[in-house]
């Protein structure tokens, strides 16, 4: 336990000014440098409460995107998205129910694929259930499962969401990507190192001790909802915070039955609603797994709201993340626990 007080570190700043909006008196401006051994991450969490009181307007990107120019529209699906060759699986693309993956047009990775969830061209965060969700997830696991067979080297994978444009996403047509590799990516490698050199250190399961940590403090642990724990990141990688799911034990994506997929959904659902209620119209969801056990790195991953600052559009990412890897967060985690402890 001692361990993983030390992982998290707050150093508390204080900016002065003389205020014009208070006949130039002296103010004192509090804010926290967080750092996370753990993630890497480190973070300024500001003390104003940032609020976004307007919801975007999503129709101009609805405008800009339509179903007869979208590749993913049944007018379009099968002429313009590309198949498997036939080693991988005969039908071209992998297909549940009305959930189809196939190659990503555009790879960032050897293996780096696209999955729909339907052929419905937009679909709203607060229409996000997890009926709409699960066979796109399920279609996932169906492809992991036949890519370790054709390729046995192949160990980590992952399954990522850029949600409307503000997230970076392309299409409006709701679709999620995987990614596998032999090796894993930057932040995967980062977490999961530290989980063997604390299991090397101390003979405990990182994971473990951060769920009992984070449940004994309860200041960001949000709930428990079977085998899935759902907690707001002491240090977010976002500018509106972030939450973090770790699916108990599971220490392969294999390891996840239809019924914990279904509990992953239903926690996503609510967190979306919540987005919804906040004003938010984007995220980035990214969830690490493993494609062979792998006590270092539970199933896990993060979710964070995106937006954009009006009335400019400004972006939610600037100089600080781009250039100096810190983030400037004017979402309090612990507050942003509580308000989701009550939908959970
Ligand atoms: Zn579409």
């Amino acid at each position: 336990m001692n361990m993983i007080n030390t992982a998290y570190r707050k150093d508390y700043m204080v900016g002065t000014y003389l205020d014009p909006f208070n006949e130039f008196k002296e103010k004192e401006v509090f804010f926290e440098i967080r750092h996370d051994e753990i993630t890497g991450v480190t973070c300024r969490i500001l003390p104003a409460r940032y609020r976004i009181s307007i919801k975007p307007d999503i129709k101009s990107y609805l405008e800009k995107s339509t179903e007869s120019n979208c590749p993913f529209c049944p007018n379009l699906f099968e002429k313009m998205t590309p198949q498997f060759t036939s080693d991988i699986t005969k039908e071209g693309k992998f297909q549940r129910g009305n959930a189809f993956l196939f190659p990503n047009a555009f790879p960032h990775d050897r293996f780096n694929c696209v999955a729909i969830f339907s052929d419905k061209h937009f679909i709203g965060l607060n229409e996000l259930t997890t009926e709409t969700m699960l066979d796109g997830f399920l279609v996932c696991r169906d492809y992991f499962k036949r890519m370790k067979e054709v390729y046995p080297a192949v160990r980590f994978c992952s399954i990522n969401w850029n949600y409307m444009p503000p997230a970076g996403g392309g299409l409006i047509h709701p679709h999620v990507q995987t990614v596998i590799g032999e090796n894993p990516t930057r932040f995967i490698a980062t977490i999961s190192t530290k989980a063997q050199s604390y299991q090397e250190a101390t003979g405990s399961n990182l994971w473990r001790d951060l769920i009992a940590y984070e449940k004994e403090k309860d200041e960001r642990f949000i709930a428990s909802t079977g085998n899935i724990e759902w907690m707001a990141s002491f240090a977010p990688q976002g500018m509106a915070g972030e939450i973090w799911f770790v699916c108990n034990g599971k220490k392969s994506i294999f390891n996840l039955n239809d019924e914990d997929v279904n509990e992953l959904l239903t926690g996503f659902s609510r967190l979306f609603r919540y987005f919804d209620e906040k004003n938010f119209i984007s995220f980035n969801m990214a969830l690490f797994a493993t494609l062979v056990e792998d006590d270092n790195l539970w199933v896990q991953g993060k979710l964070m709201p995106r937006f954009v600052i009006l009335p400019l559009g400004t972006s939610d990412v600037n100089y600080f993340e781009k250039l100096h890897n810190e983030i400037i967060c004017p979402f309090i985690p612990e507050e942003m626990c509580k308000e989701l402890k009550s939908l959970f």
